[in-house]
């Protein structure tokens, strides 16, 4: 197969990728996640006309002229209606939230009144209406307000319980399996023999798959044998998991593994090697149900495989529309050199200057390199045969998160 360019191979990842179905969830489970269903107000907000402020209920007309004095009848607070009625020559006390008498239209704050017993005197005259908060001024029953396919942000939430609505109807989560694959590989914590390093990708690709909204199942390492790699992937299965990524087994000579395991249980392949650096030995393909995305271990390879092709595909199955990263402008830190076919995701810095921003390349570009990857603020992107670029030359990157 030769090699295929990144728009391509995500479009083929993304191709029949559906919105997963709807479940119920509580408000606090609720955030980041998509509406499978326009949600309708189930009440009026305020419900009444309500006081916006501490003070005095009146008739407008009573405080046209001041000063004035009026008879105390009674007291209003949130959540405890006054039953009475305001009548001309009458007051009663309320506060903020306070649902507004019968009779009354207006409120004045309590600096400008002096009270002595139940006389009740108003030092400035208020015009009607005032400091009164209109019955529906925020939303009214059955008022579309959050409609299908929103995403919800954390004031959505606030308007959603607002609306009375206690559970909401969204995608379900994409369930993501994480397996590595190596015989050298040993979980962090552990006393390593000779020649063996740390699993260090998963936590990273796991940490990503979970700030998009995806529910992680950790499979653990594989040893470099078929059956050791078959058997996780027949886990991933039974967990009905959407999304099974692997990682390693990919470098020339023993790419077969990982991909003869997933053949032996029926995968479907629809690419292995993208034009692509780091990550050229990137593998997709489906497995019933399942798709699978085979990144390579090399960590960097892996990290950025990851975020190219895992992360728009958890967006796309959670039902989200803004699948794609955003690229954004940048001016450049150093000079570089023309690009081979390969489309380059160099691991940069970004510093802010008064023209925009200045992101420069780390210095070491190695796909295993795991601390220049750290430090890296964004992905510096060169397109394929991309010409020499001057320092101060613009380009184009992708952020990187937290
Ligand atoms: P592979 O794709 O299996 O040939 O691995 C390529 C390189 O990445 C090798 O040096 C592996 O030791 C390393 N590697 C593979 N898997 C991991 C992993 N999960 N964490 C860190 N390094 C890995
Ligand atoms: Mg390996």
């Amino acid at each position: 197969m030769a090699l295929m360019p990144v728009e391509e191979a995500l479009r083929k990842v993304l191709a029949d990728a559906r919105p997963l179905p709807a479940e119920a969830v509580a408000l606090d489970e609720a955030l980041g996640r998509v509406l499978t269903e326009d949600l309708f107000a189930l009440r009026t907000q305020p419900p009444a006309a309500v006081s916006a402020m501490d003070g005095y209920a009146v008739r407008a007309s009573d405080v046209s002229q001041a000063p004035t004095t009026l008879k105390l009848i009674g007291e209003v607070a949130a959540g405890h209606p006054f039953n009475g009625q305001v009548e001309a020559g009458q007051t009663a006390r309320i506060f903020t939230g306070g649902m507004m008498p019968l009779g009354s239209d207006t409120v004045v704050i309590q600096e400008l009144v002096t009270c002595f017993g139940d006389s009740v005197t108003f030092q400035k005259p208020t015009a009607k209406g005032r400091n009164v908060r209109g019955q529906g001024i925020d939303f009214t029953q059955d008022q579309l307000l959050l409609p299908k396919g929103h995403r919800l942000s954390d004031r959505d939430l606030m308007l959603a319980a607002a609306m009375n609505h206690a559970r909401l109807s969204v995608h379900r989560r994409p369930r993501v399996a994480m397996l590595g694959t190596g015989d050298e590989l040993v979980a962090p914590g552990s006393k390593l023999r000779p020649g063996q390093i740390v699993y260090s990708n998963g936590f990273a690709i796991t940490a990503l798959a979970r700030s998009e909204g995806a529910d992680v199942q950790d499979l653990g390492i594989a040893h470099d044998r078929i059956e050791d790699i078959a058997a996780a992937i027949r886990r991933a299965r039974e967990h009905g998991t959407d999304i099974l990524v692997t990682s390693g087994g990919a470098s020339v000579g023993e790419h077969d593994l990982v991909q003869r395991a997933l053949a032996a249980e029926g995968l479907d392949l629809s690419f292995w090697r993208v034009a692509l650096r780091p990550g050229r030995p990137m593998m997709h393909g489906r497995l019933g149900a399942m798709q699978v995305l085979g990144v390579p271990g090399n960590p960097v390879s892996a990290y950025v495989c990851a975020f190219l092709f895992l992360v728009p595909l958890i967006r796309q199955l959670s039902g989200r529309k803004d699948t794609q990263h955003v690229p954004e402008r940048a001016f450049l830190g150093l000079d570089l050199p023309a690009n081979d076919e390969r489309a380059d995701y160099l691991r940069a810095t970004l510093a802010r200057a008064a023209k925009g921003l200045i992101a420069t390349p780390l210095p070491a570009q190695d796909s295993s390199l795991m601390a220049p990857l750290a430090k890296a603020d964004c992905l510096l992107t060169r397109e394929p045969h991309a010409p020499a670029a001057a320092a101060g030359s613009n380009c184009v990157i992708l952020k990187l998160g937290l």
